[in-house]
């Protein structure tokens, strides 16, 4: 793995080609908000069924009323928190804003002996409150998102981040591996869940604790501005071809959560470890994805829609065909992320030397040796329950 030397705003032009065209995206035009105001977005039951009272059963394994129920369970303190406020400002905290759910902290600051200290304390407490990885950026404000939608109303709003919050402190939530086997299920919904679950006390705990410092912090999911590629410029991870993150420790297998503040802090550098030389010779997200919403060949700088940014050279996803299936299935799908071979278990020592492997030169051995062993193939989700049905 190697640090880049150079400020992650220079590294980000050169490595995705941003061009003159390029505008901050909208938030309206995200795909889950079109799904409230674009009848070419139809939801059908899909946010119905996360009421557990309007749940439909199906055959398939991983859709019954306990996958369901524990899915639903996973989503509730989630949902509970983000639309507190949702009657009043027609805003999902976490979603389509940041969280207002702070105590106001110490009218003193508390004394900081130098900021690599500093630094350290917030990563150790970050990685304490649930955070796997942890880096920091200065704030860039190409990823802020142009505006916010309201989902009450139908309008959007600038958005209100304070100018001098200039660092982005940025979390990395692993998900559960055993239970990721399972996608798509409504059981492995369950993972996506307790990763926004864990990211909200974490980015709200820590956001507290900076608060609680004296200093102002601003705990947000993904609201407010795009966490992927802050998440790259803290040096947490590459971009692969199935859009996600890749982290050196969890692959793709994350949510992410950060927090704005004004804290003094010590900003990381991106790294590179190999992933954009492996996601050239593999195809496995494309391959498996059933609405094959997933680019095969090169990155373009044309996105397939308006749900994604224009002006940026990247794979990007098909974001109306991803959801259509999400939509058809009733529950979120994360094959992408099941398949692809940086998806292993970290804490396995023959999985480390395959990722080893999957950076060296010898990456295309690692892929064959990946496919023969149907590596990232589907559990049922009757195999992960401990009483079989
Ligand atoms: S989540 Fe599923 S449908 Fe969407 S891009 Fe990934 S594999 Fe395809
Ligand atoms: S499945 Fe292969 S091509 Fe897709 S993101 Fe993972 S490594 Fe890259």
């Amino acid at each position: 793995m190697r640090r880049i030397k150079k400020e992650a705003v220079e590294y980000l032009d050169e490595r995705f080609k941003i061009s003159d065209d390029y505008v901050s995206f909208d938030q309206k035009n995200d795909i889950f908000n079109r799904a409230s105001w674009d009848n070419q977005v139809n939801p059908r039951e899909f946010f119905k069924s996360y009421d557990i009272a309007n749940y439909k059963p199906k055959k398939a394994k991983g859709f019954d009323h306990w996958d369901y129920a524990f899915r639903n369970a996973s989503w509730h303190l989630t949902d509970v928190v983000g639309e507190q406020n949702f009657d009043e400002t027609g805003q999902v905290e976490g979603f389509t804003d940041y969280y207002t759910i702070q105590t106001s902290g110490s009218m003193e600051k508390a004394p900081l002996h130098s900021t690599q200290d500093t630094t350290a304390r917030i990563k150790q407490a970050a990685t304490l409150l649930g955070a796997g990885m942890v880096g920091i950026c200065s704030l860039d404000e190409r990823w802020i998102y142009k505006s916010k939608y309201n989902r009450k109303t139908d309008q959007s709003a600038p958005i209100d981040l304070p100018k001098h919050l200039k660092y982005v402190i940025m979390l990395i939530i692993p998900q559960d591996y055993e239970l990721g086997k399972t996608y798509p299920t409504a059981l492995s919904g369950a993972a996506t869940g307790l990763g926004y679950g864990v990211g909200l006390n974490c980015a709200n705990a820590l956001a507290q604790f900076i608060t609680n410092l004296g200093y102002e912090a601003i705990a947000s999911l993904n609201d407010t501005g795009q966490s992927i590629p802050m998440a790259i410029s803290a040096g947490l991870g590459e971009y692969g071809r199935h859009g996600l993150l890749i982290t050196p420790k969890y692959g793709p297998n994350v949510r992410i959560a950060k927090v704005f503040t004004d804290l003094p802090l010590e900003i990381d550098q991106p790294i590179e470890f190999g992933v954009q030389a492996f996601c050239k010779i593999c195809n496995k997200c494309a391959d498996n994805c059933p609405p094959r919403a997933i680019p095969k060949g090169t990155p373009q700088s044309t996105p397939p829609n308006f749900s994604s940014l224009k002006g940026i050279t990247k794979w990007t996803v098909n974001a109306e065909k991803c959801f259509k299936f999400w939509v058809g299935m009733n529950t979120d799908c994360a094959i992408c992320i099941r398949v692809c071979p940086y998806n292993k278990d970290y804490t396995k020592w023959y999985n480390r030397l395959a990722i080893k492997l999957a950076n060296s030169p010898l990456r295309k051995l690692m892929l064959r040796l990946d496919m023969w062993m149907k590596m990232g193939a589907r559990k049922t989700s009757d195999l992960w329950w401990p009483i079989r049905s």
